[in-house]
């Protein structure tokens, strides 16, 4: 036995990798921990920790953490991380151990909230968890009894967990769901989409030859730890990073080549490159010929033509002959050799390109998707897909596992969020809710926003308010965060949820070359029930009453649906006892059991339940290394029950598909009358191919044409609403970035976690040094930034870090309160007036951030005064006629502040952003056949496919 008092903890020995994972407590110590306490320094006085593995909710990487919980108090210390966690090691960025703020927060929600004046007056009073569910379950209930599904809304921001409410959802029968992906994620998804059906990148960053990343905030943002250490380990062993970024960003700093082209011509520079493979028969052949769907491209494009793979290469060579380093040079103000040099490494990379876009430049362009698309186009031409050191499909990386009982598809159709103008979105159109609200399409009677906070992460956050404000509009409006917002001072309940220590979720991502998934635990109800004292509901180990959503689904929808007889309840009763409300331990411990490749093996290898293992370690690696799937061979039981189409080789089976262990997003390729497609003939191996309707990829994408787009279907440059030749820089006009993130924040979360605000609490302007001095603006002058809608006013930070004309903002800051008490976390907040005159709005920062007494003696001791500019709410909506994502990147033009004008104000006119939703919706190509949207394509919560079909009425052409 070791000497209790003595401190378990190792000293760092080695800087070698392997070693000092030795520094983490071993897991067989986490039950009972001995450490000095550093709060006692210079004594050395023994502290005894139970530590609980639980992930961070700060940013989708999922990455594991520590929960240290004080054996005398039983209370949380602080957090560090997991090392058993395959994705992050162990390691965390700065929001990882930040969790313990958030917990600690003075200013944080504590008990159920609903309001008691008028709706936006920020009058609450304290309500039960029976009372809230009672009064909102009973709602829901009249509602669909009444045959209102569609009146009832769940829109959620940051998810945070796997395939919870794909169980909640539908079980109601409702096509409810609703996202913030269009104002994220949307145009590289469709990008990604259009070419293999699965809508995100997983690249291997560790074993890469060549790291391509575009993006504005990549590796700050999406996977940014987890990411970050594989991108250094990649260098390390002789990667070269190339980075496309008009902003100097942290990645950018490190990059072996870093370039910065006017924001919009990314397609372009990534065309040269591809018309540069091409030409020179620098690219995989082998791997083109076998994998993409040339032969049906020619086909239908050029039917004149001979199908044979020499003939495509030939009208490749043709198509993309135009995009030469010359012309990709005007357009991104790049120079040409610069560019070649950047062809000529990915041309090298032997099948080991690792390349990622997310958000800014996908997310900031009209046709943005094409970024994407024209990314992954140099995946497939240097054979670096579903390859060590190459990109994977994000799904091969990932495992949701499937709940004991899943609800049939649902047999609606929401337009309200799949609004018959965006059959090509990914997904939900989110950000338009509130226009189409004001239209008449439809009025919501139950909306919930769940770690939401629309009216400030969105643009035009004005519209929002004027339609949260109006209750005729939006009936109950419930508000499930973890922090004050902007937004949930305009609902009927507050109701507090749990931060990453205070919840049970599940979770998966695609962080590398691999599989795992990792268990999100409410660590003070661990560490009670490890001392034998059972919780029945989390709300009662953790602060006040916070709760977690899981619990509160299962509890809502018994609400619902209390005697069965809505057929709802049965989806939340016991696996293993009938009839009975499903436990935590039953639910997640049901999956672990049943559908979790390996787990229950490894448990009882260590003579535990798969729950127990998990409770345990926190996570579970189900497999290392990158698996193609499409490169797998049919069995030959599969091939001898299969027909073969004649002309694209395609196996079809007409036995019905075995029900899948895992829920993970998946397309869907349509049967045909050979039945139901299961691979595809390459060189006369059946493999199991793509999930795309040609089971390749398909570099011809005949569902974008179908849908109305052929000029798009294949990877092209689309001119971005920002161009140079649309921005007069002469009249001082600029494009606006107003994407990226910081390392150190997240949207509305950090703003109660103190050590990241004091590190980050403001947003000023970047602009370039020869902007500055044309414009007269030293660092901290204000300046006007005027949008089509309204200004704010900033000031500038003066640096080469930026293109000319180009100036960025970051988005992570602005926050504002209404009132003092209840309303934003005043760490990060301003106070300000705000004034409404028929559309027009002006608001005013009346005070800064600054020091206050609270529980917490730290905010007496806060020095800064800044809370940072909301930029947002002066963008008007701007959707890509195709994916549906907003299009960030704004015109602007910058002048010097005026009289009266003070840093912080922000002024919009409503009517205008309305002119501004109308001339984007304009651009649309609703379908005219016989589909909404195509069948195969992702849609999250997809209804039968029934539901699918045009109903007659459905403007656009009727048949
Ligand atoms: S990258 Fe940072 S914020 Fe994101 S999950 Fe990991 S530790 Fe948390």
């Amino acid at each position: 036995m070791s000497d209790p008092s003595r401190p378990t903890r190792l000293p760092p020995q080695s800087t070698d990798a392997g070693e000092r994972m030795q520094q983490y407590p071993p897991p067989e110590t986490w039950d009972d921990w001995v450490e000095w306490d550093p709060g006692e320094w210079p004594r050395k006085v023994p502290r005894r920790y139970m530590l609980v593995p639980t992930v961070c909710f700060n940013c989708e990487s999922a990455c594991g953490l520590l929960g240290w919980v004080d054996k005398e108090t039983m209370q949380v210390r602080k957090f560090e991380g997991n090392p058993a966690h395959p994705g992050s090691r162990g390691r965390n960025c700065a929001k990882g151990p930040a969790t313990i703020n958030q917990v600690n927060d003075p200013d944080r929600i504590l008990y159920p909230l609903k309001r008691a004046g008028a709706r936006g007056e920020g009058r609450w009073v304290r309500t039960s968890w029976k009372e809230a569910l009672e009064d909102i379950g009973g709602r829901i209930r009249r509602a669909l009894q009444e045959g209102r599904h569609d009146e009832v809304m769940y829109h959620v921001g940051r998810p945070g967990h796997d395939g919870l409410m794909e169980w909640i959802l539908p079980a109601w029968g409702l096509d409810g769901h609703n996202s913030h992906t269009n104002i994220c994620s949307a145009g590289a998804r469709a990008g990604y989409a259009f070419w293999m059906g699965f809508d995100r990148p997983s690249p291997d960053h560790a074993n890469a030859k060549v790291i391509l990343l575009i993006s504005s905030h990549l590796e700050t943002g999406h996977y940014f730890n987890p990411h970050a250490q594989r991108i250094v380990e990649g260098q390390l062993a002789g990667a070269k990073l190339i980075v496309f970024d008009t902003r100097l960003s942290n990645t950018a700093s490190r990059a072996d080549r870093w370039i910065s082209p006017w924001p919009g011509s990314e397609a372009a520079i990534l065309l040269a490159i591809a018309n540069h493979l091409v030409s020179t028969g620098r690219f995989d052949r082998e791997f083109v010929r076998r994998w993409v769907n040339w032969e049906e491209y020619l086909r239908q494009v050029h039917p004149d033509r001979p199908v044979t793979f020499d003939s495509f290469v030939s009208v490749l060579k043709a198509l993309y002959a135009k995009y030469t380093f010359d012309f990709a040079a005007r357009e991104s103000g790049v120079d040409a050799g610069v560019l070649e040099g950047i062809a000529d490494d990915v041309a090298a990379c032997g099948g080991r390109l690792a390349a990622h876009n997310w958000r800014s430049a996908a997310a900031g362009n009209l046709g943005g998707w094409q970024v994407a698309r024209c990314l992954w186009f140099l995946s497939v031409l240097t054979g670096s897909i579903g390859v060590d050191g190459g990109t994977s499909a994000n799904a091969w990386d990932k495992w949701v596992p499937r709940p004991h009982k899943l609800a049939p598809h649902v047999k609606r159709w929401n337009e309200l969020t799949w609004p018959a103008e965006y059959p090509l979105s990914y997904f939900e159109m989110s950000f338009l809710l509130p226009h189409f609200l004001k239209e008449g399409r439809g009025k919501l009677d139950v909306y919930f926003t769940r770690v939401y906070n629309p009216m400030w992460t969105n643009p035009d956050g004005f519209t929002w308010l004027e339609v949260l404000r109006d209750e005729s509009k939006i009936g109950l409006h419930v508000a499930l965060t973890p922090t004050w917002n902007e937004t949930a001072w305009w609902a009927d309940y507050v109701l507090p949820m749990g931060h990453g220590s205070e919840r049970h979720d599940l979770m998966s991502q695609e962080t590398h070359a691999g599989q795992w998934i990792a268990f999100r635990q409410p660590v003070r109800r661990v560490a009670l029930e490890r001392l034998g004292k059972p919780v029945a509901r989390t709300w009662e180990a953790n602060p006040g009453q916070v709760w977690e959503e899981t619990e509160f689904w299962v509890d809502l929808s018994w609400e619902i649906d209390p005697d069965g007889s809505l057929g709802i309840r049965q989806y939340f009763e016991s696996p293993y006892r009938a009839g009975e409300r499903i436990t935590m331990d039953e639910y997640f411990g049901w999956m672990f059991e049943n559908t979790v490749p390996g787990l229950p093996e490894a448990a009882a290898k260590e003579g535990l339940a798969p729950l127990a293992y998990m409770r345990k370690y926190g996570a579970f690696e189900i497999r290392a290394g990158a698996e193609p799937e499409f490169e797998r061979s049919l069995s030959p039981e599969e091939v001898a029950a299969a027909r073969v189409d004649e002309v694209t080789r395609i196996l079809y089976t007409s036995s019905p598909a075995e029900p899948p262990r895992n829920i993970v997003p998946t397309p869907v390729p349509v049967p045909t009358e050979l039945g139901r497609p299961i691979g595809v003939e390459i060189d006369g191996t059946a493999k199991f191919g793509f999930r795309t309707p040609s089971r390749k990829l398909e570099f011809y994408s005949p569902t974008v044409a179908e849908f109305g787009w052929p000029e798009l279907a294949i990877p092209e440059y689309v001119r971005s609403h920002i161009h140079p030749d649309s921005v007069d820089r002469s009249a001082n006009e600029f494009v606006l970035l107003s994407t990226y993130r910081l390392p150190t924040l997240i949207h509305t979360r950090s703003a109660n976690a103190k050590w990241l605000v004091e590190i980050s609490h403001s947003n000023p302007t970047w602009i370039h040094t020869s902007d500055a001095a044309r414009l007269g603006v030293a660092t901290g002058d204000l300046v006007r930034v005027s949008t089509e809608i309204g200004w704010f006013v900033d000031k500038v930070w003066v640096t080469e870090g930026i293109r000319p004309g180009v100036i960025a903002c970051s988005h992570h800051l602005g926050r504002w309160r209404l009132a003092e008490g209840d309303g934003v976390s005043r760490l990060a907040s301003a106070l300000v007036e705000l004034n409404e005159s028929d559309g027009r709005w002006d608001l005013r920062q009346q005070k800064g951030v600054g020091p206050y007494e609270s529980s917490d003696p730290d905010t007496s001791r806060i020095w800064w005064t800044d809370a940072g500019v909301h930029q947002n709410l002066t963008f008007p909506v701007q959707p890509d006629p195709v994916s549906g994502s907003h299009c960030w990147h704004q015109k602007v033009k910058v002048t010097r502040a005026e009289s009266p004008d003070r840093y912080g104000d922000v002024r919009v006119d409503t009517n205008k952003s309305r002119e501004v939703f109308r001339r984007w919706l304009a651009l649309t190509r609703p379908p005219t056949g016989e589909w909404r949207r195509p069948h195969w394509m992702l849609r999250p919560f997809r209804p039968d496919r029934e539901a699918y079909r045009r109903p007659r009425s459905v403007s656009g052409g009727a048949e």
